[in-house]
């Protein structure tokens, strides 16, 4: 993808803070961080959004972020992180290249949990729920990941 920012940094076309790299996967800091050691973990071949993602790179890909989130949190001295995928462009993704984004959290930074990215919560009766919960029940079947 000639065009894509990303990929541009995976082939080394434009400048980037590089903090871990293997094969399949490579890790830089944010250039408009909103926390110090804010890192974006990225599979190298280019997809869009993660369902775009076959398992093998997407599994690397994850299991990147859970090596680098401590090693990310020491080197800020943080108290906790948060992990988030902005997925699609509805979801406030404005690159369009997968990225995980480790944003190191610290007590008292004003900041907010998680739970503050969506628009207002549901009111979903229990009814719904268990509808919801067995409808991705099914659809999830039984997976264990290679
Ligand atoms: P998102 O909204 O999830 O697509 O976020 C994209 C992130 O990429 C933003 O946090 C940007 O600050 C970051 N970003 C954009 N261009 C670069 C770049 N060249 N190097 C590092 N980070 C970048
Ligand atoms: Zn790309």
């Amino acid at each position: 993808m000639d065009d894509c920012i990303f990929c541009q940094i995976v082939d080394g076309d434009i400048p980037a803070r590089v903090v871990y790299e293997d094969e399949d996967v490579l890790a830089f800091l944010d250039a408009n961080p909103i926390a110090p050691g804010h890192t974006l973990v990225i599979p190298k071949d280019h997809y869009e959004t993660l369902d775009e993602v076959p398992p093998e790179p997407g599994e690397m890909m994850f299991a990147a972020i859970h090596y680098l989130t401590p090693i990310v949190e020491d080197a800020v001295d943080a108290d906790g992180s948060n992990i988030g995928f902005n997925n699609g462009a509805a979801a406030g993704q404005e690159v369009p290249h997968v990225h995980g984004h480790i944003v190191p959290r610290f007590e008292d930074d004003g900041g907010s949990p998680i739970h503050a990215v969506a628009g207002s919560p549901p009111d979903l009766a229990d009814a719904e729920l268990d509808d919801l919960a067995a409808d991705i029940a099914d659809a999830a079947g039984d997976h264990t990941p290679s």
